[in-house]
């Protein structure tokens, strides 16, 4: 017998167990196309110069504990960097702040903080499709959490997102992704935005702006975070970030990233920031320090800065080259299906819409491995490997 007995057994990671696959295929032609990591034009990791740098610069730093919540100086700057620096909410001490294990830790404790808020019983609103972990991380906090259609393979399916909004319970929860959407590579205009602004106001639901690809987006950080600027600053709402600086600043293992609420009142905010801590000492008491370090060596520093500046322009332009040459080798071949989508479509994410079988195909014959959805990783795609993965897609669909 075992105390165990009633334990279930799991199935391994989807994305993770892919990328165990790949690592142990001997063929050298192989392409990862599935976890969203960004890799060089030779397909290798790339360390950004400026946290190169900033490594360098911190490189003496001991190794006492964190105060509870986080990296002072991280969480400051951390903070002006998404709300911005001419942020209201920021000047009259309405935001909470606390570090984070990544955009998952964070993710979790601004749901755990919203248990305490509005109840176990409100519903968390995640988009159809979402990043997988979405909907474990809230139910595992104990919400009930529902999907609203939110893409077709044109695009943001507005008419969805409008009726769902406008009739969600009050105070229920809206899981935003801020920019590059995961998995559909579907984002909302300024427009779109600022009319689902207007009704989240009104019908006082709660947004939560799970922000993962800030700056790596578009290249731009301020154009990627309009949508948490506009909400808590133009909308003056109460809203919650989740930001991680794994994609942006390639800290990967790392596991930095900032939890973030803005509130209506300073004292509100005190409360709530002193609730952040309580959560923080319970569940890990102070987090990791290298990762903040080098996240804040580089916002603080004027030249480190404009270098990061740079490198996000690399990374999201060497990304849209990469959609680019992928979309013309399918074109060039008529192979059959939709491809347009491929350069409409922003970020590291791109739905093929493949059949499982094709994708299955493509991994048995070509070795080329990709989410069972057909989502690839553009970042995975490289000058050296574009035109066989159009061919092979080519083959496998005709
Ligand atoms: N949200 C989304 C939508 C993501 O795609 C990711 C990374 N895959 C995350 C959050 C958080 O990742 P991490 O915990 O590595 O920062």
């Amino acid at each position: 017998s075992s105390f165990f007995e009633v334990v279930n057994y799991t199935p391994p990671d989807a994305i993770f167990e892919l990328t165990k696959t790949y690592n142990a295929d001997p063929v050298p032609r192989k392409v990862n196309l599935g976890q969203g990591t960004y890799k060089d034009e030779n397909g290798n990791p790339w360390i950004l110069p400026a946290v190169q740098s900033a490594k360098e610069k911190i490189k003496d730093s001991n190794h006492e504990y964190l105060p509870i919540l986080g990296l002072p100086s991280f969480r400051t700057l951390a903070t002006d960097l998404v709300f911005g620096k001419h942020s209201a909410a920021i000047r009259e001490r309405r935001v909470a702040s606390c570090q984070a294990l990544s955009g998952t830790g964070a993710l979790h404790i601004a749901g755990t903080m919203l248990k305490q808020a509005l109840g176990r019983d409100t519903t968390v609103y995640i988009t159809k499709p979402s990043w997988s972990n979405h909907r474990q991380v809230f139910e595992s906090i104990g919400f009930p959490v529902r999907e609203f259609n939110y893409s077709s393979s044109a695009g943001v399916d507005m008419q969805s997102l409008v009726e769902t909004l406008n009739k969600a319970a009050r105070k229920s929860i809206f899981v935003f992704h801020a920019s590059a959407h995961n998995p559909s590579g579907w984002d909302c205009s300024p427009d779109q935005w600022k009319q689902i602004g207007a009704i989240v106001k009104e019908r006082q639901l709660f947004p939560l702006f799970d922000a993962a690809y800030l700056g790596l987006t578009s290249g731009d950080y301020d154009r990627d975070a309009f949508a948490i600027r506009y909400f808590a600053d133009e909308l003056a709402l109460e809203v919650a970030v989740c930001l991680s600086f794994a994609k942006s600043m390639g800290l990967y293992g790392e596991r930095v990233g900032l939890c973030a609420f803005s509130s209506s009142t300073p004292t509100i905010t005190a409360a709530v920031e002193s609730s952040l801590a309580r959560i923080i000492r319970v569940e890990i008491s102070s987090p990791p320090a290298f990762g903040a370090r080098i996240v804040a060596a580089v916002l603080e520093d004027e030249e480190l800065y404009a270098q990061w500046g740079k490198d996000l322009v690399r990374m999201s332009s060497r990304i849209a080259e990469m959609r680019w040459q992928l979309y013309q080798g399918l074109t060039e071949l008529c192979t059959p299906g939709d491809w347009k989508r491929i350069t409409g479509q922003k970020g590291m994410f791109c739905i093929l819409g493949l059949t499982p079988d094709q994708v299955h195909h493509l991994q048995k014959e070509y070795h080329i491995y990709m989410a069972e959805s057909s989502r690839i990783s553009i970042a995975g795609l490289n000058e050296s490997n574009v035109r066989y993965v159009a061919e092979s897609i080519n083959q496998t669909v005709k």
